[in-house]
């Protein structure tokens, strides 16, 4: 069923993929690897541990960069959208779950269009802190430019599976999530969904009172929902 969505996203999308990493993450496709696959129980433990912050930091000199080295515990579900022009500009989507931001590197933004289905790079968990995290990286540090947080607030986990709610780790294990929003600049449900083993997912909007065919946010409304600025305004 996702060859329809895949022929939709752009192969400008598609040739040039943000700074994601390209390796499988174990974590989010249990039984599919020739590895063997981390299961889910392990998956929730480590969750439990703090989340897997490894990869977020061995990425990064946080001593440089600026970037929250992570450790804050914080309890709701938050999500929040940062605006990063790096060496290319995307949206970075992180939701909360278990103790990280989950994320997605998201080239051309959400859509309040159902009818757009928007390419969604999975990337490395980040930090709680991450969420409130505006500033510039400075040059040759890993995604250097400039991030705001470009849209911020809560969710509610909607996935179900057969009429029966799916919790939001599971839901990720299996490549299917459906949430409902609650931001400034993005309400109503998003859908999205992995295509095939790798990183690559779909974000859609599902068409409910959130849905919007003419507003488009992303190339509308660059401003911060925290401070106001622009990633411009933190530009050199
Ligand atoms: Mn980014």
């Amino acid at each position: 069923m996702f060859r329809s969505y895949a022929q939709d996203v752009d192969t400008h999308d598609r040739a040039e993929p943000v700074h994601a990493p390209r390796e499988r993450r174990r974590a989010c496709s249990p039984g599919t690897s020739a590895r063997l696959p981390e299961s889910l129980s392990g998956y929730l433990r480590r969750m439990a541990r703090g989340g897997g912050l490894e990869e977020y930091r061995s990425k990064r000199d946080l001593s440089k960069s600026g970037e929250p080295a992570g450790g804050r515990r914080g309890s709701g579900d938050r999500f929040v959208v940062q605006r990063h022009e790096a060496s290319r500009l995307h949206f970075d989507f992180r939701l909360q779950i278990g103790g990280v931001l989950v994320s997605w590197a998201v080239p051309k933004g959400p859509s309040l269009n159902p009818d757009y289905k928007r390419l969604a790079v999975r990337t490395e968990d980040h930090p709680l802190d991450y969420a409130a995290f505006e500033g510039r990286i400075p040059e040759g540090e890993y995604g250097a430019g400039t991030v705001i947080v470009w849209d911020a607030g809560t969710y509610r986990n909607l996935t179900e599976k057969r009429g029966r709610a799916v919790p939001m780790s599971d839901a990720l294990a299996h490549g299917h999530l459906k949430v409902r929003l609650e931001g400034e600049k993005l309400t109503g449900a998003f859908a999205l969904s992995r295509m095939g083993e790798g990183e690559d997912w779909l974000l859609v909007k599902i068409d409910d009172e959130g849905a919007d065919r003419r507003r488009k946010p992303a190339k509308t409304r660059l401003e911060s929902v925290l401070s106001g600025r622009t990633n411009k305004d933190l530009a050199p």
